[in-house]
């Protein structure tokens, strides 16, 4: 282990404030190097001699050092801390019955995940509807959106290790009898602030709205998209969509997601999730495919260690996990690569570039697991796959994790091209500093022809939705689990561009689609723009 990790100084400052491990005087007492080192023996701890867990622990150190691969936020911070902490995995599911037990319990998990640094997604549809007769009591039910109150209140007061606050998704079917309810609940500034929301829809739902467009379904998918054009909630998710990636149907079926909805899990799976940095991944002009498949398969070897030097959360848990072995590898730092090889995020040459990288990743993570499971064991469940994990690709919004590795999030365009940053300094003073996107800086100094310039250089708002919702589908179609995007919308878009935009979703296969129009209220739940 020897080469210095390549941490920016802002990542640094990230890591001394949010992942370092401290002391009671709350002074670092570990340097980033020393984090990496820490992760990297931590999850090589699961290979079977000392020997191997020398070799992978050096792999491991070198693909975080180099800023080519980082794990999700929970394996950073807490790799290697005795049980019971030491919880590694940033997605979950909980189950929720229609029953009070069930709830009691639901709320139980959902707080001890949440300090263990885990985000959780619940469907509520199992819930009667509000106002709905209550056998035992004689009473009338509260509905699904008044125990999401509940859900979010509980969220509001658990802190994770004091680092940063829980997130949920929740998710409720077009045809639950609250739905409207639901869609609304957002609507006032501070009900439900801890939630993101998805309505889950079915084809036939959407097949419906196609074939009648003034129908009950129409006017409903039209109350939806009015409702997240205002204030970019609900999202939704693709129920048929999820189910038909479902490498595992012989346990059932999918109905819900982690908070940002690229992990579509039963209730008690947990994933974890890494991501690849491409940006770093241009040599001589060109893509460099030899380097993505060799971090790929190391990748997948680090991720599948993850899953059992976990410490999970509850029993129930870590037994779910290990039916599947479920994990999530995708990439960040797409925008930045597009703009090195000068190509716009709007062509047909970025889809065929993102279809070739996502595929490259799938098949070397999809061969990967088979020899695992050859070394390691493949799963009773999994059997069917001969493989060592049902799922091995996801795309995270890396909304952490990419200002580690300074790149862009994961496949989303540059939010603006420039921005100023406030930066707090050890004294707790605060300096101003202008940060302009690296490579817009170098082409500008390169005196690159206007149009290029303004046909590369895009930002979120000026790539139109529809190339948006195609980049997402074309990731997808390589994706095991899901793909976290936003469809950014510019000011002046109206609900139409929203209803075109959930239409073209569906059939390009995406399993979800969020958008947000530019100056709409901001309810997102993760990554307020605070310091922009
Ligand atoms: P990071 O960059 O920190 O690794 P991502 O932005 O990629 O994280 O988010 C990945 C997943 O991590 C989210 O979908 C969610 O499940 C979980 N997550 C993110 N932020 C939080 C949070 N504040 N609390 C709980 N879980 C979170």
């Amino acid at each position: 282990m020897i080469i210095k990790p390549a941490f920016s100084p802002s990542a640094k400052d990230i890591l001394r404030d949010r992942y370092l491990w401290r002391d009671e005087e709350r002074n670092p007492v570990e340097k980033p190097e020393e984090m990496l080192e820490r992760v990297a023996k931590h999850v090589a701890g699961a290979e079977s001699s000392l020997a191997m867990q020398y070799k992978w622990a050096d792999e491991f150190y070198d693909v975080m050092a180099r800023l080519l691969f980082l794990p999700n936020s929970p394996t950073l911070m807490n790799a290697g801390r005795p049980e019971p902490h030491g919880q590694l995995a940033a997605c979950f599911v909980i189950g929720v019955e229609d029953s009070m037990e069930s709830i009691c319990e639901a709320l139980r998990k959902q707080m001890l995940i949440h300090k263990s640094g885990g985000g959780t997604g619940f469907n509520f549809s199992k819930l009667r509807s509000e106002g709905a007769k209550v056998n035992s009591t004689n009473g009338r039910a509260s509905g699904p959106v008044s125990f999401m109150g509940l859900f979010d209140k509980a969220t509001e007061t658990v802190q994770q290790g004091g680092m940063r606050r829980g997130a949920n998704m929740g998710i409720l079917n077009i045809d639950h009898p609250d739905i409207r309810k639901f869609i609304h609940c957002k609507d006032k500034d501070g009900t439900i602030t801890n939630f993101n929301i998805s309505v889950g829809v079915f084809d036939g739902f959407m097949e419906k709205v196609q074939s009648d467009p003034h129908g009950e379904e129409a006017a409903l998918l039209a109350e939806i998209a009015d409702s997240a054009w205002r204030t970019g909630d609900p999202g939704i998710v693709f129920l048929d969509a999820i189910n038909r990636g479902n490498t595992t149907p012989n346990l059932g079926e999918l109905s819900s997601t982690n908070p940002c909805g690229e992990s579509p899990l039963y209730p008690n799976e947990a994933c974890n999730l890494g991501s690849i940095n491409i940006a770093k991944m241009v040599k001589d002009g060109a893509f460099d495919y030899e380097l993505l498949g060799e971090v790929s398969a190391v990748a997948t070897r680090f991720l599948d260690d993850v899953i059992d030097v976990n410490h999970y959360p509850l029993p129930e848990i870590a037994e779910a996990v290990k039916l599947t072995r479920k994990i999530g590898l995708g990439v960040m730092g797409w925008a930045d690569l597009l703009f090195q090889l000068r190509i716009p995020y709007d062509s047909g040459e970025a889809l065929e570039l993102a279809g070739n990288i996502m595929r490259t990743i799938q098949q070397r993570a999809h061969e990967t697991s088979v020899a695992l499971g050859e070394e390691k064991g493949v799963p009773e469940t999994l059997a069917h796959l001969g493989r060592r994990n049902a799922t091995l690709t996801c795309i995270a919004p890396t909304g952490t994790i990419a200002l580690l590795a300074n790149c862009s999030s994961g496949i989303e365009p540059l939010f603006a091209l420039e921005h100023t940053r406030v930066r707090t300094q050890i004294d707790g003073t605060k300096v101003i500093m202008k940060q302009v996107n690296r490579y817009y800086e170098q082409a500008r100094k390169e005196g690159l022809p206007d149009e290029v310039m303004k046909r590369v250089f895009v930002t979120s708002h000026d790539v139109p939705p529809s190339a948006h919702v195609r980049m997402q589908g074309v990731f997808q179609r390589y994706t095991d689990l899901a793909v976290s995007k936003t469809v950014n919308l510019c000011h002046e878009c109206g609900v139409r561009d929203v209803l075109d935009a959930y239409t073209l979703a569906w059939k390009e296969g995406c399993k979800g689609i969020t958008v947000y129009r530019d100056g709409s209220k901001s309810s997102q739940v993760l990554y307020r723009k605070e310091d922009e």
